[in-house]
């Protein structure tokens, strides 16, 4: 890696671990979209596969050569590298989906007879994966909600039995589609009191929703972050990706494993992501700062019940207090319960003219969506009643439009649905 002089990250994203003499002067890295490279000779072959296949260390005076795509190529390293500043990590692999990043971490830190502690809820895919998948290969798992403490968590552990088989605790947070906050430092806790000499138990988050910009694991002592680089990362909903995070030696194991199971992500596509890394901080700030007035309009509305968005915690609860200790601010993504249930929640989808009727999350165009029909029509219905997930739950990504424009047509649209914004003001005076 090069020196950074103490810079920024976003300082770094448009130059950082390239150098134009490698290519003609180009000033962007080139896409390269080649399958294999040329050995200057048999004897720099050997060592270069010598060192990928850990049959020797890299001497200190070695560069790590590049050999096939499936095992290195510069769009993916540079790629990595300078995901690497986000989070302060020694190391980052990149993958085709946030899927396979996560998929491949679970295959290589969970083997047969082990357990997996999750948080509940995750991810649709990451569900499926550890209820179905994971499962068929006799790895079993159990799953905590968000608000539950320590002693809760720790007397779960006790009353299944299983405390001494977990090896992994894996975290969403916040938790999509409602925001709650699982507290990564006391999970971390956990994780290190159920460690022992020979078994570390593991902490890995999914970081989509709030990173690289607002929340960084890693720093609270996790040992695997996550992406869904499909959303923040990629930002303009116009690519699948994903990324893990962590240190030097868990990474390489990473790596290993994705060479095997052959998922790492292509050249074009590891060149796309750096193109969006060089806007990652003015998307998600604005993203952000939009998400704000957007949430404060919605907390105004007569016939919205709640409105689940970190800028409006109120100080003093427990929430808050995870919120102030792991999050740098509250990120794009909205929800809201509006009166009237499903059929409400569908003539305000509706009626949207602006903002688009598509799930996905964290492109520059602002989405809606329905979680209960559409991302989490497969949890159950008990679940889905614990968890708050009702048919009048609406998610809103915020995108980068004049937040004018958006709050606009959510007026006219929750107008559609038969509601009413209180004016602030008035309602002070009255
Ligand atoms: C989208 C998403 C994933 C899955 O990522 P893909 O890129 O679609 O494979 C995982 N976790 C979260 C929180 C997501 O939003």
């Amino acid at each position: 890696m090069m020196e950074r002089k103490g810079r920024h990250p976003e300082s770094e994203m448009m130059s950082y671990g390239y150098k134009a003499k490698w290519s003609e002067g180009s000033l962007k890295c080139p896409i390269f979209q080649t399958s294999t490279f040329v050995f200057e000779s048999a004897e720099e072959g050997k060592a270069f596969f010598e060192v990928a296949y850990g049959i020797r260390d890299r001497r200190s005076d070695e560069k790590e050569g590049l050999i096939y795509s499936r095992i290195n190529n510069p769009d993916l390293e540079i790629l990595e590298n300078r995901l690497c500043l986000w989070d302060e990590a020694d190391d980052c692999a990149v993958f085709e989906s946030g899927m396979s990043a996560i998929s491949t971490v679970l295959l290589e830190t969970l083997k047969p007879g082990d357990v997996i502690l999750h948080s509940d809820p995750v991810y649709g895919g990451t569900d499926h994966f550890i209820h179905h998948v994971l499962k068929s290969f006799g790895i079993e798992q159990l799953s905590f909600n968000p608000g539950d403490t320590r002693q809760d968590i720790l007397q779960l552990l006790d009353e299944s039995g299983m405390r001494d088989k977990v090896k992994l605790i894996y975290l969403e947070t916040p938790a999509n589609p409602t925001n709650h906050l699982i507290d990564i430092s006391m999970c971390v806790e956990i994780a290190k009191m159920l460690s022992t000499d020979d078994k570390p138990v593991y902490t890995a988050v999914d970081n989509t929703y709030m990173g690289p910009l607002f929340q960084h694991p890693l720093k609270l002592g996790a040992d695997f972050v996550l992406y869904s680089a499909t959303k923040y990362i990629g930002g303009h909903s116009d690519v699948i990706a994903g990324a893990c995070l962590g240190n030097f030696e868990l990474i390489k194991r990473v790596k290993t494993m994705r060479t095997f199971l052959g998922n790492m992500c292509g050249p074009w596509t590891g060149w796309l992501l750096m193109r969006s890394l060089e806007t990652l901080k003015v998307r998600m700030t604005q993203q952000c700062e939009n998400a704000q007035k957007v949430a404060a309009v919605l907390d105004k509305a007569s016939c919205i019940n709640k409105v689940f968005y970190l800028g409006l915690l109120e100080p003093g609860t427990p929430q808050h207090a995870i919120y102030e200790k792991q999050c740098l601010a509250p990120g794009a993504m909205v929800s809201f319960e509006i009166k009237g249930g499903e059929p409400a929640a569908f003539k305000f989808l509706n009626s949207l003219k602006l903002i688009q009727l598509a799930v996905s999350l964290g492109g520059t165009e602002s989405l809606a969506e329905h979680p209960a029909t559409m991302t989490h029509i497969g949890v159950d219905p008990a679940t889905k009643e614990r968890l708050g997930i009702s048919g009048g739950l609406v998610r809103i990504s915020v995108g980068v439009e004049h937040h004018e424009d958006l709050i606009n047509d959510i007026k006219q649209a929750l107008e559609q649905a038969q509601c009413e914004i209180l004016d602030m003001e008035k309602e002070v005076v009255a």
